[in-house]
């Protein structure tokens, strides 16, 4: 395989199934976190969940949760949290709720519509649902929306994990649990070796945030 992975819960098939969807992709690329790395995971829903929702369920059931139970909800940030989150709570039967993340100031907040979200959460044990942790820069956010909507983080399921650094402590769970654990490098803008050789940034993710930074640096041709 070739890839530096070490997975956890899932079998070798199905690590094998999820790299050959093209999850992983090569170049050089600009992260949520502002970081830069030569690995992006770009996880496609359709696919993805097929593969990894006997984990997820295996994962909800260690977490005590039953069938039916309605003290928990699943909670997820837009966009592939939220899918993850929503496909999860149907097949659970239990209640969910998805918020939305503002790019700029990295805040999380419910959504206008269907505005019970709040509500729901409120009294009730969370789980939070999302399919890349990196530096948890968003997971943190989510948590601190829940708790000040009277909910109680459970603990946090993430598909994969790519930064070892970023633990249960450091996002302030009391629980973390991930399907892989990849070990992609990152680096500071700084000290980043692609840039260092004027390797052009790939337009995906997070890429118009750099290239407003830095207009002149080149861009991979589409
Ligand atoms: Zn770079």
């Amino acid at each position: 395989m070739g890839m530096n992975t070490v997975k956890r819960h899932c079998t070798e098939g199905t690590l094998q199934a999820i790299e050959s969807l093209g999850c992983f992709k090569d170049g050089h690329f600009h992260l949520k976190s502002g970081r830069h790395s030569n690995k992006y995971g770009q996880l496609r829903f359709a696919e993805l969940i097929r593969l990894t929702s006997p984990f997820l369920n295996y994962s909800l059931k260690k977490l005590g949760v039953q069938h039916g139970d309605t003290s928990i909800v699943l909670v997820g940030p837009k966009t592939m949290g939220r899918e993850i989150a929503t496909y999860m709570a149907g097949s659970q039967e239990i209640p969910y709720a998805w918020c939305e993340i503002d790019d700029k100031e990295g805040k999380a907040y419910w959504p206008d519509k269907p505005g019970d979200f709040a509500d729901i959460v409120k009294d009730r044990k969370v789980i939070l649902l999302d399919d890349m942790l990196t530096k948890g820069t968003t997971t943190r956010q989510v948590v601190k929306l829940v708790e000040d909507s009277g909910g109680g983080i459970l603990a946090a399921l993430f598909i994969a994990r790519r930064n070892q650094d970023t633990t249960a402590e450091t996002i302030g769970v009391p629980r973390l649990d991930f399907l892989v654990d990849l070990e992609f490098p990152d680096w500071e803008i700084s000290e980043c070796p692609l840039c260092a050789g004027e390797v052009p940034l790939d337009k995906i993710g997070h890429w118009k945030e750099f290239h407003e930074k830095f207009p002149d640096y080149p861009l991979k041709e589409d």
